[in-house]
């Protein structure tokens, strides 16, 4: 870890409050999902039961295949907040998983599943668009 990352001003990390907001903001988060993730398992099976119509069975696949990918996004986004949560019981959170910088507060309440700054986050995006066709 460079040097330089012990210098930055104090008002950079986050303090108890901010960290016991963070928290609270990611426990909410994990029951809303996790309240969601029940829905859409109940609506997939809901899509499962109407399909009497052959003509509609077409339309309520590619339903239950919009229904998988959301809750696979969801999925991810569970594995982020509970990641997040371990790291604030490691007292981890907060820091940058690259370059060790604080990221701040601001970003944070925008984005609590952030793991890395701001200038990590968007190198590591140009360098991911490289690959991309779409
Ligand atoms: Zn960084």
């Amino acid at each position: 870890m460079p040097a330089a990352s012990t210098n930055f001003p104090p008002d950079e990390y986050l303090s108890e409050s901010e960290l016991a907001e963070l928290h609270e903001m990611l426990q909410k988060q994990l029951h809303d999902l996790l309240d969601s993730g029940r829905q859409a398992v109940h609506d997939a099976s809901q899509v499962r039961e109407v399909e009497a119509d052959e003509l509609d069975i077409a339309i309520t696949e590619s339903n239950r295949d919009f229904a998988l990918r959301m809750a696979d996004r969801e999925r991810r986004l569970l594995k982020k907040i509970r990641h997040a949560l371990e790291t604030i019981n490691q007292g981890e959170y907060g820091t940058c998983e690259s370059c060790g910088a604080p990221i701040t507060f601001k970003r944070l309440m925008a984005r609590p599943v952030a793991r890395m700054c701001i200038d990590c986050k968007t190198e590591a995006e140009q360098l991911e668009g490289r690959g991309r066709f779409f």
